[in-house]
């Protein structure tokens, strides 16, 4: 009988410790693949020291290919477009994957539309992704035009 398949998606804090405690507890009778966007993972925790010149972001990353790979947990570098839970498949920037159990661990998408002038696109830099501090670091004159509400001590209620 073939091995139990699981898919991963992310692989960062959630997607690596998922993929390897899996591996680790289940061994030879399942098989890890991880898909992920980024091929690093990334700390974001220190990304705020990022735009005061602090740590570069080289500092804050490393290339995750050969952590699965030492660890039996095949990787893909691809980016996750759409599932199909009634099939049990996964389609990708390359390729299709199959799966038994399948593990979403894709983070959280900001939406800057919420508060006007917020994000990149307006009048804040955001880092809560990397490129974003590194573009605060960048260009470390504050961005033209009105700060978003909610950046600033004004809307800390009284
Ligand atoms: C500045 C900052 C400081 C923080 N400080 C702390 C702290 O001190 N303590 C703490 O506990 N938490 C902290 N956090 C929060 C913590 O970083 C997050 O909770 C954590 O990163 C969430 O991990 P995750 O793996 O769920 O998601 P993420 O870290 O967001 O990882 C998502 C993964 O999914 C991949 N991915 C995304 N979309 C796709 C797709 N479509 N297909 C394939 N792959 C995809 C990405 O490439 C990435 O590998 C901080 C966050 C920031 C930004």
């Amino acid at each position: 009988m073939s091995n139990n398949k699981v898919l991963v998606l992310g692989a960062n804090f959630a997607g690596l410790t998922a993929a390897l405690s899996l591996k680790h507890e289940l061994g030879k009778d399942v098989d890890v693949t991880v898909v992920s966007k980024s091929d690093r993972f990334q700390f974001n925790p220190s990304f705020i020291w990022i735009p005061f010149g602090k740590r570069k972001a080289k500092d804050v990353v490393f290339p995750v290919a050969k952590t699965f790979e030492s660890h039996g947990v095949e990787f893909v570098h691809a980016e996750a477009t759409k599932i199909d839970p009634k099939t049990h498949k996964v389609e990708t920037s390359r390729g299709v994957h199959p799966y038994d159990y399948l593990v979403i661990a894709t983070g959280y998408l900001n939406d800057f539309d919420v508060i006007p002038g917020l994000g990149p696109d307006g009048n804040a830099y955001s880092i809560t992704h990397l490129d974003g501090a590194v573009d605060a670091a960048d260009n470390p004159q504050r961005p033209e035009g009105e700060v978003p509400r909610g950046w600033n001590w004004e809307a800390i209620p009284a």
